[in-house]
């Protein structure tokens, strides 16, 4: 099975922390030069060094924010322009929108998170896929949420706008599939991050149960009977990225412990 990515370039979004530095971790130790966003300049000058290097990999990073979409584009357009390199893999990803009812959401957050998830994804591929075209090589990958199988609740917002993406990369993988470039989508189920940690601290305070109760039920949700280490969705990740997953396209894959409940 070939998982080599020496000599390619991958984009990660979100890097500085939980999935998506895990990701640029897993995408580091198959070989690839791993250029990571996020906003704080400290934080990804860390994650830069901390990736695993076999001495000829040449890692970066891009401070941006995805609240931002013309200055995400803006900085990539001039980080391609300076390095002169393709990026082969681009794996969208950025914190989650806040949680509550759809219903009692405002227009204005509806707006934000499509324009953090949506918009930013939009522009990322457009800047990427004429280099990925040129290659012949491309994958775009898009960290959502097993919510566009089955919507959670308490989280409206990002039921609606997960569903938005998936609909996005579904389209794009039947455009971009006879150029080489592949687009899938990985719905992560409960992982340990610190998304996670303020999920369920925000669900102690709304229904007065405590941390420890409210873990345990989502753990015996899980048919793993555990949440996931984020480099176990990295893993799934990595495969998507290499060239053994090139018939892979257009797809939603869980990353769930078996937790989702349709097919
Ligand atoms: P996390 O909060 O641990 O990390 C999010 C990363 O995105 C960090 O590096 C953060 O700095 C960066 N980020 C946040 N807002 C940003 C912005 N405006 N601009 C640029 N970078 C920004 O989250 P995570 O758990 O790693 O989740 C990653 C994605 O996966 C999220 O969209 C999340 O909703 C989704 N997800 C997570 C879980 C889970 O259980 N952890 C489950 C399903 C889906």
């Amino acid at each position: 099975m070939n998982l080599d990515l020496n000599g390619k370039y991958a984009l990660v979004g979100g890097a500085s922390k939980g999935i998506g530095r895990a990701v640029a971790t897993e995408l580091a130790l198959l070989g690839a030069n791993v250029v990571v966003i996020a906003r704080t300049e400290e934080l990804l000058k860390k994650a830069v060094a901390d990736l695993p290097n076999n001495g000829n990999q040449k890692h970066s990073y891009l401070v941006a924010d995805n609240s931002d979409p013309e200055a995400l584009r803006n900085n990539l357009a001039a980080w391609l322009r300076e390095t002169g390199a393709t990026i082969h893999i681009l794996i969208n990803n950025t914190g989650g929108p806040a949680g509550g009812q759809a219903i009692d959401a405002k227009p204005s957050e509806f707006v934000q998170a499509f324009t953090n998830h949506l918009l930013c994804n939009q522009y990322l591929a457009q800047a990427v896929v004429p280099g990925m075209k040129e290659a012949g090589f491309g994958r775009i990958i898009n960290i959502i949420s097993t919510s566009v199988k089955q919507p959670i609740p308490g989280l409206g917002v990002s039921n609606t706008i997960r569903g938005a993406v998936a609909n996005w990369a579904k389209t794009l993988s039947l455009e971009l599939g006879p150029d080489g470039i592949t687009v899938n989508n990985i719905l992560p189920g409960f992982t340990e991050t610190e998304r996670l940690e303020s999920i369920i601290g925000n669900k102690a305070i709304k229904t007065g149960a405590d941390e420890a109760s409210i873990i345990e039920q989502m753990k015996l949700e899980t048919p793993a009977r555990r949440f996931a280490r984020a480099s176990e969705v990295a893993a799934a990740v990595a495969f998507l990225a290499s060239p053994a997953a090139a018939y892979i396209n257009g797809i939603n894959l869980p990353v769930d412990g078996g937790r989702t409940a349709s097919l």
